[in-house]
């Protein structure tokens, strides 16, 4: 499916809309690209006013269907427009799709706007209703989530900050993994003088935090997949955090231990030792057919003995992650790994509804007609509600199939509290390693700046004093800060 735009709007937002019926439909400059089936959007006046006419259609399957309208707001022309299109689009092609006609990210962000201008959850869920089009069962589910969220969001304090270590190596790579992710294999060289390298940053990093007085909360080690390390190397790492940073102000640290192929009872002990409280043991899928399709080479059989394994060691509190619409797998396979890691009784459940990106190796027009099931998988997740868990954190992802939505269920009282404050950006993120974004949020919450450390661990261990020098950036933010604070 191809889109053109003529008038005076950005084909941006027509873009994203037009991909939750069509996905992979794609802008095009010229009527003679858009011969074949095509949706357009024409604002007929240069300088669209309160009146100018907004024209829109689709030429589908052989038949032209057209929507016009007087425009009723010029700041409001791009809503408008979309309104117009997204009601064009549901009538013909008879989808309703779950989440309306939104397509941000971070839907639970647009009800924290709306409580923080004073209105009621309900308010604020009819206005995600009325404005774009959102269903019941979404906004149940946005809503939940905020209510969640809302005191741990409002304990926030300006100094607050989480921190984050990057480890982007894995045994193997997963078909439709987007990440920066090394094999092992690949990297055996590079392993060593990454850990060293990491340690000086988390240094530089402790020393520039206590030197701005602000507060640690949460520490995640994240990846790629942290226990790809050997047990003596993630020592160094979690020692050196315990050395630097005061974890007695530590609300939450996580360790990601997420592949059992490289996870063993010995580095789970390590990570008990030094002082992590959560892990995240992440099966994905509890067929082995379908772990099979996505590259593992391990056994659903190998994730039920690690997490045998972390319990003995003595973890609390341990997440499981799992995605919908995986290669191969089916509603029953699904809902068999949802009663199976039910009955595990993890604290914390994250579905993932699969992402279909150009950095994977899952191609997206191939495989995007292939999963009509995975509205399916994903409503089945009531499962885990029924079971006495409750929605702590959601977020989307463009290219999701069909629009869906990333959830994470925790117990009562177990939300995992980084994800919380990365996805609704709380406080700020400093970040160690290879693909580490810093994230600086002003006390005011306006301004949010980022540093980006480089991608790759080879440059990112070749050029380390390069970073050093981005990371000084650290000291100028806050610097304005308190510049603020005095003016102000
Ligand atoms: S474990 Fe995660 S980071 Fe590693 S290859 Fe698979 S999806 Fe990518």
């Amino acid at each position: 499916m191809k889109i053109f735009v003529r008038g005076a709007v950005s084909s941006y937002e027509f873009e994203n809309l037009a991909r939750i019926f069509f996905p992979g439909a794609q802008v095009v400059q010229n009527t003679a690209e858009a011969r074949q089936d095509c949706i357009f959007v024409r604002v007929a006046a240069q300088k669209p006013a309160a009146g100018s006419r907004i024209l829109v259609g689709l030429r589908h399957q052989g038949a032209v269907h057209l929507r016009t309208a007087r425009l009723q707001s010029a700041v409001r022309l791009e809503y408008e427009a979309c309104c117009l299109l997204y009601a064009l689009l549901r009538q013909v092609t008879g989808i309703r799709p779950p989440w309306g006609m939104l397509t941000g990210v971070r839907p639970v962000r647009l009800i924290h706007n709306e409580l923080e201008r004073g209105l009621s959850v309900e308010q604020a869920a009819d206005h995600l209703r009325s404005t774009y089009d959102v269903s019941e069962k979404k906004l149940a589910l946005a809503s939940q989530t905020a209510r969640s969220q809302r005191p741990i969001a409002e304990a926030v304090r300006p100094e607050d900050y989480s921190l984050y270590i990057s480890i982007p190596f894995c045994p193997s790579r997963c078909s439709y993994c987007s990440f920066v992710s090394r094999t092992i294999e690949n990297s055996r060289d590079l392993l060593q003088p990454y850990v060293e390298t990491l340690c000086r940053e988390l240094a530089a990093i402790a020393a520039q935090t206590w030197h701005l007085g602000l507060r640690l909360r949460t520490v995640y080690m994240g990846g790629g997949t942290p226990t790809s390390l050997s047990a003596a190397q993630l020592r160094t790492v979690m020692q050196c955090v315990k050395d630097h940073f005061p974890l007695d102000t530590v609300q939450e640290y996580t360790v990601e231990a997420g592949r059992p192929d490289c996870t063993d009872e010995e580095k789970l002990a390590v990570i008990k030792e030094l002082g992590a409280d959560r892990i995240s043991i992440n099966p994905q899928t509890l067929q082995d057919a379908v772990l099979k399709n996505i590259g593992r080479r391990h056994s659903a059989q190998d994730i039920l003995d690690c997490f045998a394994a972390a319990r003995r060691v003595g973890h609390k509190n341990i997440n499981m992650d799992l995605i919908a619409g995986l290669p191969g797998d089916t509603v029953a396979g699904f809902d068999d790994t949802l009663d199976r890691v039910l009955a595990l009784r993890p604290e914390n459940i994250t579905v993932h509804t699969l992402t279909l990106k150009r950095a994977s190796n899952i191609v997206i027009e191939e495989r995007a007609a292939a999963y009509d099931d995975v509205a399916a998988m994903v409503q089945h997740c009531e499962a885990i509600t029924d079971a006495g868990y409750q929605p702590y954190y959601l977020y989307r992802q463009k290219g999701t199939l069909q629009n869906l939505e990333n959830t994470g269920f925790c117990l009562p009282g177990r939300e995992g509290l980084y994800n919380i404050y990365i996805m609704e950006e709380l406080h700020s993120i400093f970040s160690a390693g290879a693909g580490g974004v810093t994230k600086l949020k002003s006390a005011d919450g306006k301004k949010m700046e980022r540093i980006f450390n480089f991608k790759y661990p080879l440059e990112y261990v070749r050029d380390f004093d390069a970073i050093l020098k981005k990371k000084e950036g650290v000291e100028v933010f806050y610097g304005s800060e308190m510049d603020t604070k005095t003016t102000g």
